[in-house]
């Protein structure tokens, strides 16, 4: 089968990440261009076997669509941390966005159905006894995932073992998958993988009722948090930055009240709640005072420190997109509670709108969101990309906010 797999061993990863400077700074659009998709880029189109799990509750898949992920770009140009080389097994076809159809019958699901990939390899997948977190159904603090019948690898595409969505084939546990309606287009059911992450990242914000909420970026992390956080939080008002004009009007459409640039954050945020802005001796100025709860969805240091400078003192921040290093000062100073959004669990509490809570997976109330006007409308800002084209795909993906692009995606089945 075709796929693209992510290849190089550490130190020629580190190598290509030096001449890229990938370390100094995590924006990736603008600069993006021939670093992942040149000659230093740790992937390579090849031809290889099947996966073979061949396990009970495993079955084979073939990808139709698979989204290209910012943590995507992050590991290909070498600017994720090494913390995460500890939780990968090379060489591992990427892809962790996912719909596909099933080439066999898996359990109750007969081969042919067409399903979405809810990619965290957990103790189910790896056929040991549950841990503590999958036992409770958070599924994604799962402490197996190096461990049991597959290599490490944190997720479906990070292991060496399942394939992943960028190639034609994979292999996946019953417990992973999730059918898609009849009627739903690919191109929407390809994003309810980042739509659970972002119900996720809604969730662990404990929104309280009628909070004004920041959203520091307006990718797909960004939108579909947005959506999320009107679709299943009481939160106020809520204020999205995004930069170009396609994510604004689509931030409008997913729930934002006012839809701001990088460089007017400081600005409405204080006008809107009053705060007062202090400049430091160097460095970007910040509030006292703010907005009530605050998400950086895109992990560069800037995005995380306009949420740390823009947050009231005792209010809550979100990381969902992969961190970068920032001054942690404000997190002391102003007493915030910082957390981390990571994939999304098979338990989910939410709330209903009224003070009721409930608990469901972020795949089953993602699978509603992604049926949803927002999502059609994301969806047609598309664009996919047969694998022999993967070089113009990750150029195009790492400049898609740009070029009006939302997702950008591999359809292995094409060769166009
Ligand atoms: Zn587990």
């Amino acid at each position: 089968m075709l796929v693209l797999e992510m290849y190089r061993s550490l130190p020629r990863h580190l190598a290509g990440r030096v001449l890229n400077g990938g370390s100094s700074g995590r924006n990736l659009a603008g600069r993006v261009s021939g670093i992942l998709s040149g000659y230093t880029s740790p992937l390579r189109l090849v031809t290889r076997d099947e996966p073979a799990v061949h396990r009970a509750g495993w079955a084979r898949l073939r990808t139709r669509l698979s989204g290209i992920c910012g943590s995507d770009l992050g590991a290909l140009s070498g600017s994720t941390s090494l913390y995460f080389s500890a939780l990968v097994s090379m060489p591992f076809v990427p892809g962790h966005e996912v719909v596909a159809e099933l080439l066999e019958d898996c359990e109750d699901l007969p081969a042919g159905t067409r399903v979405v990939v809810d990619p965290v390899l957990t103790c189910a997948a790896r056929g040991v006894e549950a841990c503590q977190a999958c036992t409770a159904g958070r599924t994604n603090r799962c402490e197996r995932i190096t461990v049991g019948h597959l290599r490490p690898g944190l997720q479906t595409g990070f292991c060496a073992d399942t394939g992943g969505g960028w190639g034609q084939f994979l292999e996946a546990h019953r417990s992973q998958l999730h059918a898609v309606p009849d009627g739903l287009p690919d191109e929407q059911a390809v994003l309810t993988e980042p739509t659970a992450c972002a119900v996720h990242t809604a969730m662990r914000a404990q929104v309280p009722v009628n909070a004004r909420v920041l959203v520091s970026g307006a990718g797909p992390v960004g939108l579909l948090t947005t959506l999320a956080l009107r679709s299943l939080t009481p939160a106020g008002e809520i204020t999205v930055v995004a930069k170009h004009s396609r994510q604004r009007e689509l931030a409008r459409l997913c729930g934002a009240t006012e839809v701001v640039t990088p460089g007017e954050v400081l600005r409405r945020v204080r006008r809107a709640t009053g705060a007062f802005q202090v400049r430091p001796a160097f460095g970007s100025p910040y509030l006292l005072g703010g907005v009530d709860v605050a998400i950086d969805a895109v992990g560069s240091r800037h995005s995380l420190e306009s949420v740390l400078h823009a947050t009231r003192a005792g209010g809550r921040v979100v990381l969902s997109g992969m961190p970068a290093a920032a001054d942690l000062s404000a997190v002391w100073f102003r007493e915030l509670e910082v957390t981390g959004a990571y994939a999304s669990a098979q338990v989910e509490e939410y709330a209903d709108g009224s003070d009721q809570t409930g608990q469901r997976g972020a795949f089953d109330l993602a699978g509603e969101l992604v049926r949803g006007e927002a999502v059609r409308e994301m969806a047609r800002s598309m664009a996919s990309y047969p694998l022999h084209r993967w070089r113009e795909a990750l150029d195009h993906a790492g400049g898609a906010g740009g070029l009006g692009t939302v997702k950008v995606a591999f359809d292995p089945r094409s060769t166009r």
